[in-house]
């Protein structure tokens, strides 16, 4: 099998990867790995804006910043890390602005920021201006700018090859294999460094804002190496998807002035938000939405969604401002926003939970934070963790320019420090992809792919979605159980070499229903509500018992077991702002 060496290997071309790429090019041999063309990852999707305590519009400050995730995350994030990137978050933008990045601005020629939800004045006051943006096209600027930057350093590429599993010798990560598209070969890369930027897992959810890409397979495979999982339970449903098909409308939308009604016409949010009503986070205003659907104010026919109302702005304001979302709402459900309100319901949005890692992208293998040795991760396939139970908008683009940069110079460090011989390549990974690989072309009358993965998608979206009991957690761990076992037994029947998309998809397929079944367990095993986790049969938050990390691992059976480990809590120490407290908008 041919081997190919770089120094460092980083899979996923996404903004997260492609900024580690920019930090390590020039200093050590890196190569950057996707299943994509890289501009045609998900951060290329992102539309509303990153955040940062720039105060160009009005003041602001780090701290605000800091307080507002904090509090946004329901005080599960990890208060250090936190500190770390609303701190670093001025000089990120500034930075990629001299990268190339061309934010919108104000008239006097400062990149202009906009209000989004949860970011506050003044500890909770009411809402900043806070998120920088480029119209509703920030992911989009931001990935071409980091890609030139990274063709501009000589960083090598390998596109359109999707990596099934990672090499370890002595417990040490040091090489992928991976699968070239174009070929069906398998390959071998060996490295003295390997960070995982693999981004988000929406697919496993009917309704999504995620691209068909999202199958986290990052997580898979950390699953499959007895890599844990962290807070997986907490999934961000996004509140304004497009009726229907899950397609995003930034929040930005609401930024700049849009409201949510019901069917009544009435501004909901202003009885479950008083203060900042419609830019409160985002699993409250999920849960607001169905609130009103459970209470019969839905809309249309099926009274199952709401309406995101933009009629107040002038078309102007929104061709200058929300160009994108202004045309997905033409194209996909003939509205013209200007002049109609826009039919919205929650759709699945975010990954909060992820590989455990520090603050310099190093992943832990257990709950005492030992590492794995030669092994990073950055972006939303990581938990570092500063989104805790719930992400603010605009702050996972941060995130993945921070702690991506990170990632890169603490592997600069580690490669400076280590031998210059990497650890002997073992095979037996490439052994195991070829094994699954004849396995499902081996099978003639298997199971389905289609079926098992629309199975899966279903019992996701009705019993892990954004409400949450007992029973239903239950029944999603047993039916999820099953999936597991006829994922396992696909036929792939397509036997060509080149582009075989369908067994990539059963290998995907495989990494969605492990990762399903530690989100299920983690949800089950969490007996209180806070953030995105929300329960029915416990209502309240339980700080006395539930202030804490879950950590999940996969065994060999495919069953998960759980433990746990204590959050941040280093701010709340000596700031009484950062005290877990009752958490009011
Ligand atoms: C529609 C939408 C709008 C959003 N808007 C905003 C916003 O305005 N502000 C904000 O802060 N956040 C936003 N988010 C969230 C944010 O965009 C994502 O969290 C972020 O882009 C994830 O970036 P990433 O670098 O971690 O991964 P991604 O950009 O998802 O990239 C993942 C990369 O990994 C590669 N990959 C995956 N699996 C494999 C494999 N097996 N082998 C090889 N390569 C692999 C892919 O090819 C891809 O290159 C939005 C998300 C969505 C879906």
């Amino acid at each position: 099998m041919q081997v190919v060496y770089h120094d460092v290997i980083i899979v996923g071309a996404g903004l997260a990867g492609l900024r580690a790429a920019v930090e390590i090019a020039g200093k050590h041999d890196v190569a950057v790995l996707s299943k994509l063309h890289p501009l045609r990852s998900h951060s290329g999707a992102a539309q509303g804006g990153i955040s940062a305590a720039l105060g160009n519009a009005e003041e602001d400050s780090p701290e605000w910043h800091a307080y507002d995730t904090i509090k946004g995350s329901d005080y599960l994030a990890d208060q250090y890390a936190v500190q770390v990137m609303c701190n670093d978050a001025p000089r990120a933008i500034i930075e990629l602005e001299h990268l190339g990045v061309p934010f919108s601005r104000f008239s006097d020629g400062r990149i202009a920021q906009r209000p989004f939800g949860g970011h506050t004045r003044n500890f909770g006051e009411a809402p900043i201006r806070r998120t920088c943006y480029a119209a509703d096209r920030t992911g989009h600027v931001c990935l071409h700018t980091l890609y030139e930057q990274s063709l501009r350093k000589n960083v090598s590429f390998y596109d359109e090859f999707q990596v099934l599993d990672l090499c370890r010798a002595e417990g040490a990560v040091n090489g992928v294999v991976a699968l070239e598209l174009k070929t069906g070969k398998l390959l071998l890369f060996h490295a003295r460094a390997v960070v995982f930027a693999t981004g988000g897992y929406g697919k496993a959810w009917k309704t999504t804002s995620n691209a068909f890409a999202n199958t986290g397979d990052g997580l898979g495979i950390a699953l499959n190496n007895s890599i844990p999982l962290e807070d997986m339970e907490f999934v961000q449903f996004h509140p304004t998807g497009l009726y229907q098909l899950g397609i995003l409308i930034t929040e930005a939308a609401r930024g700049e002035g849009g409201v949510l009604r019901n069917s009544q016409g009435e501004r909901f949010m202003e009885r479950y938000a008083p203060s900042i009503k419609d830019l409160a986070p985002r699993d409250i205003v999920s849960r607001s939405i169905y609130e009103e659907i459970r209470q019969g104010r839905g809309a249309g026919a099926m009274k199952d969604h709401v309406f995101l109302d933009l009629t107040g702005l002038s078309r102007e304001k929104i061709a200058e401002k929300l160009p994108e979302i202004e045309s997905f709402a033409r194209i996909y459900l003939g509205v013209d926003p200007a002049k109609a309100p826009i039919p919205v319901q929650p759709t699945c949005h975010y990954a909060m939970g992820g590989i455990p890692t520090d603050v310099n992208g190093r992943v832990n293998a257990d709950a005492e934070g030992r590492e794995v040795s030669g092994f990073w991760a950055a972006g939303e396939v990581a938990c570092v963790s500063v989104h805790g139970a719930n992400r603010l908008g605009s702050n996972s683009l941060l995130d993945l320019i921070v702690f991506g940069r990170r990632a890169g110079k603490d592997i600069n460090r580690f490669l400076d420090r280590v031998c210059l011989t990497p650890l002997p390549l073992a095979t037996n990974s490439a052994d195991r992809a070829k094994e699954t690989i004849d396995g499902f072309q081996a099978k003639k009358d298997g199971e389905s792919l289609a079926s098992v993965r629309t199975g899966l998608q279903k019992v996701m979206m009705e019993k892990v979605s954004v409400f949450r009991d007992k029973q239903g957690l239950s029944d999603a761990v047993g039916e999820i159980s099953v999936l597991q076992k006829r994922a396992m037994s696909v036929s792939v029947s397509d036997r060509s070499e080149n582009f075989n998309t369908e067994l990539l998809e059963a290998i995907e397929l495989q990494h969605m229903v492990n990762y399903s079944k530690v989100v299920a367990v983690s949800a089950l095993q969490r007996r209180e509500t806070r953030g995105a986790h929300s329960r029915d049969d416990y209502p309240g938050r339980d700080d006395g018992n539930w202030l804490k990390h879950s950590l999940c691992f996969l065994e060999k059976d495919g069953a998960v077991t759980h433990t746990h480990k204590p959050v941040d809590l280093s701010l709340a120490e000596t700031r009484a702002e950062f005290v877990p407290k009752e958490r009011k908008y």
